[in-house]
């Protein structure tokens, strides 16, 4: 399963591809035909009516109930994508089978401490009460709160202007890229941070349903500067400028987003200082986490803890050389691949004087990940959906777009200091997580 991820991680280019050609996927001008072009405009109308409609009504939308088909645990603990599909049945809702990985209250609740540090809190305003107590009832039965719905923990690898070469199922254009940010905003997602959603700070407005973004490698295509009249810039062709473009037209969407890099390699290009690059991030509210030192694969070359704490300790240590006192909160798995029998030293350890403690592990999965406050949530082995790639696979993005059922997800009740769950879902809720939060079950 290991070399299905060799593949994309590290022999890819990593320059992010700069040719400026247009002929990106599914924008063929010279294909449309006659009937297409008469066809258009009520197109463009009807898309403008809807998301019109959609921004209307929030995420609240009655268009945004339906569809979709119940989710249910994968039988057996699952890494990657050649596991065993889901089983999707019409299983009736809150049934969810045991997965075998199951809860542990105790490290959960450990974690809980400690992990508000560095981030700060629901940055991206959504008409919070200045004093939080005058929220305005919600709706439930129009909106539907699931708080112990599933969240999509997404991976990102490398942006291109145009495919060319290299793995397809981890490169996406720019242009899918926008596409997809337009898709999941009228859809009703919202991002949050990583901090957030392992903090149960859930703060997007009422019917919304939260979603993580994370980027693995520190590719160029997903962030670098270019130099202009002496000036540091974001490139324009990268995931980032497209976010903070994204951003200014809808704010409400969240520029949000979790950077896994390794140090010891070229990471967000070559202009500029790595130091300059990875304050820039911070700065905007960005999350960098580990991804070890060399994208060392911790199952077949990390045999050892020495080799274990000098990649993942490493990491941090230049991290501290850097930006000073950012201390990484989680860690993505290089191709997706555990320790066999070491992993307490990829989560906790110390190297050359400098200790570190993961508090969330990234799988490379297939599933979206457990809410923050259900008994299933386990931090140290978050699955994480892919990006959509140049083809479509099974159980990327695009598929649990098309497949999950709303009732599934975790939809917002709008209020952070909530957890509103339907009943059929209330035995999944970890009192235990609720970290001071009103539980209400309706
Ligand atoms: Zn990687």
């Amino acid at each position: 399963m290991d070399n299905r991820y060799s593949a994309f991680d590290r022999s890819t280019d990593r320059s992010g591809s700069k040719d400026n050609s247009k002929s990106a996927v599914g924008l063929k001008p010279t294909a449309i035909s006659r009937p297409a072009f008469r066809i258009k405009p009520a197109v463009v109308l009807l898309v403008t009516l809807l998301i019109t409609a959609l921004m209307l009504q929030g995420c609240a939308s009655e268009k945004l109930q339906n569809g979709g088909t119940e989710l249910q645990e994968p039988q057996g603990q699952l890494q990657g994508y050649d596991a065993d599909g889901p089983d999707i049945t019409g299983q009736p809702e809150g049934t969810v089978p045991d997965s075998g990985n199951g809860p542990d209250p105790g490290s959960d609740a450990e974690g809980e401490s400690g992990m508000d540090s560095a981030d700060g809190k629901g940055e991206q305003g959504n008409g919070d009460p200045a004093n939080g107590n005058e929220r305005e009832p919600i709706d439930l039965d129009a909106v539907k709160p699931n708080e112990a719905g599933r969240i999509m923990v997404v991976m990102f690898h490398r942006f291109v202007e145009k495919y060319e070469k290299g793995d397809k199922e981890y490169t996406m254009t720019f242009d899918a890229f926008r596409k997809l940010l337009e898709t999941l905003y009228t859809s009703g997602y919202r991002l949050i941070s990583l901090n957030d959603y392992l903090n149960g700070h859930i703060d997007v407005p009422a019917g919304c349903i939260p979603m993580v973004f994370t980027f693995d490698d520190g590719t160029a295509g997903q962030f670098s500067f270019i130099e202009e009249d002496g000036q540091l810039k974001v490139n324009p062709d990268s995931a980032v400028a497209i976010m903070e473009e994204f951003n200014r037209l809808h704010p409400d969407f969240g520029l949000k987003g979790t950077f896994f890099v390794n140090l010891g390699n070229e990471t967000f290009g070559k202009t500029g200082t790595l130091q300059q690059r990875l304050q820039y991030l911070i700065d905007r509210g960005f999350e960098i986490g580990n991804h070890t030192y060399s994208h060392i694969n911790l199952k077949t070359e990390a045999k050892t803890a020495e080799i274990i704490q000098k990649e993942v300790g490493g990491n941090q240590k230049r991290m501290y050389e850097l930006v000073p006192g950012y201390a990484f909160t989680a860690l993505a798995l290089p191709y997706g691949a555990p320790s066999k029998n070491l992993m307490e030293y990829v989560i906790k350890g110390e190297y050359e004087g400098v200790g570190y403690e993961n508090k969330a592990i990234m799988e490379v999965g297939w599933d979206p990940a457990q809410s923050p406050f259900s008994v299933k949530f386990d931090p140290l082995s978050t699955h994480r959906v892919r990006s959509p790639g140049i083809e479509p696979v099974e159980f990327d993005l695009e598929w649990w777009l098309k497949n999950m059922k709303r009732s599934n997800e975790f939809v917002s009740d709008g209020d952070p200091d909530t957890v509103t769950v339907p009943e059929a879902y209330a035995d999944l809720v970890d009192q235990e997580r609720l970290g001071g939060r009103k539980l209400v079950i309706y």
